[in-house]
């Protein structure tokens, strides 16, 4: 059995899955994912005097995070005995990639193998996907293996097998998508596929991937203060946006203690509804959302949270609902995101139309919101939002073949 199931009443759906897979290190860890203090506290375990620490730890983080090294021998700036030392006891491992696909569109999706449960002896896999532009690129990060939710229209909220993150495997998809795009000082790009013109090949991340980040919390947190650290990866906090479900008691700690972007997956704007698509609403409801959202720490018109509303054909897609929403977000520095949805092979529900998305987004650009309609990209190789659901419960080869045609005649 890997999940737990809550019952909030007899006939209601579950809410909530407990993550009951387990992490187990490996025997020889990898230093990735360590804060500054806890690396400090590795060092000084591998008896480097406190007052040498400091200057240390200064030296292996612009290593890890600045250069992307992937071992200790090259750390020129670091003495040979503590080079040594640092290799019989520690890795700089990154999650392997077990598979890596490149859409037609030039989106990259890695499959990454994390350490499994030897209880349960099933494979850990997260996908990663990576989004270029012609001036930005964005990677897309998971924070859970499976997710804790049930979000009926979401490909990951059907799986059953769950575990939380660490900070390192958190940190780990943005080093190995660096690895692979040459993103480090000296890399060489690949030569197929796109990749932004600019001098970097990431420039913005998102906590979109698969897994609720704010049920993973102290590990999505170390993990993005690391992304955000100006010493090393340096991705500046306003260019990473965590997406949250709506686990309200999380929000306010995530704007004070990681103080990243913020997106908020509301799809409803009736709880009836919402209830039905986003089942933790029946623990936090729109109205106690929104407050979190109005006292969001460093909400501002400069610093706007986005929110996001999947395109449901005949469920929320009226235009009584794009008025109710705009009515609903009022007061709030806001910005809304429209994603047509993603169908998945299985999935009850279907995209919006066309003609239909562009009503709704009227309805949203006349009361003043620039409403990008987010368009569903890598749909070729099921990396688009929702449809992460990695090889643990693999998609059977028509099934694929169904999305793909379905993705090349959209
Ligand atoms: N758990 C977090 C982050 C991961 S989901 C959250 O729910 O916010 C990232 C985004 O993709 C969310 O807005 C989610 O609602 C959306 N999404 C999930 N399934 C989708 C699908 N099939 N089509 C389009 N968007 C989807
Ligand atoms: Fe989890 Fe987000 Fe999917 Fe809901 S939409 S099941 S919270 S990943």
């Amino acid at each position: 059995m890997t999940i737990a199931i809550e019952m909030t009443s007899a006939s209601a759906a579950f809410v909530e899955k407990t993550p009951l897979e387990r992490y187990v290190a490996p025997a020889k860890p990898s230093l990735i994912g360590l804060s500054r203090e806890e690396l400090g506290r590795a060092l000084g375990a591998l008896g480097v005097p406190e007052a040498q620490r400091k200057m240390r730890v200064q030296q292996l983080w612009h290593w890890i995070y600045f250069r992307g090294f992937t071992s200790f021998e090259a750390m020129s700036s670091v003495s040979k005995e503590l080079r040594a030392l640092l290799a019989e006891k520690f890795t700089l491992d990154r999650p392997e990639v077990v598979a890596e696909q490149v859409s037609v569109d030039g989106t990259r999706k890695w499959l990454l193998r994390l350490p499994g449960d030897p209880d349960s002896g099933l494979p850990h896999d997260v996908e990663c996907v990576y989004i270029p532009d012609t001036e930005r690129g964005t990677l897309c990060v998971s924070s859970q293996v499976g997710c804790t939710l049930t979000c009926t229209f979401c490909h990951t909220g059907t799986q059953r097998l769950v575990r939380n993150l660490t900070a390192g495997e958190i940190v780990g998809q943005v080093m190995v998508a660096r690895d692979r795009l040459g993103d480090w000082p000296g890399g060489t790009r690949p030569t197929d596929g796109v990749v932004p013109t600019g001098g970097r090949c990431i420039t913005n991340i998102v906590m979109m991937g698969m897994g609720e980040p704010l049920y993973n919390f102290e590990a999505a947190r170390d993990a993005i203060l690391i992304m955000a650290d100006g010493e090393g990866i340096a991705i500046s906090k306003r260019r990473i946006t965590l997406s949250t479900s709506g686990v309200v008691p999380n929000i306010e700690r995530a704007g004070n203690e990681i103080g990243c972007m913020l997106a908020v997956s509301l799809h409803a704007v009736r709880d009836d509804l919402r209830n039905e698509l986003v089942p933790l609403n029946r623990k936090y409801p729109i109205e106690e959302l929104l407050k979190a959202c109005r006292n969001y720490p460093g909400v501002s018109n400069a610093k706007r949270i986005t929110f996001e509303y999947v395109m449901l054909k005949g469920v929320n897609d009226s235009i009584d609902d794009a008025k109710a929403l705009v009515r609903l977000l009022k007061g709030i520095p806001a910005k809304i995101n429209l994603i047509p949805f993603n169908p998945w092979p299985g999935s009850k529900y279907e995209c919006s139309d066309w003609e239909q998305i562009e009503k709704f987004s009227q309805v949203v650009f006349d009361a003043g919101y620039a409403s990008p309609v987010r368009t569903p990209r890598g749909r070729d190789i099921l990396a688009a939002c929702g449809q992460l659901k990695s090889a643990t419960e693999k998609l059977s080869a028509r099934e694929r073949m169904a999305l793909r045609a379905m993705a090349m005649t959209d």
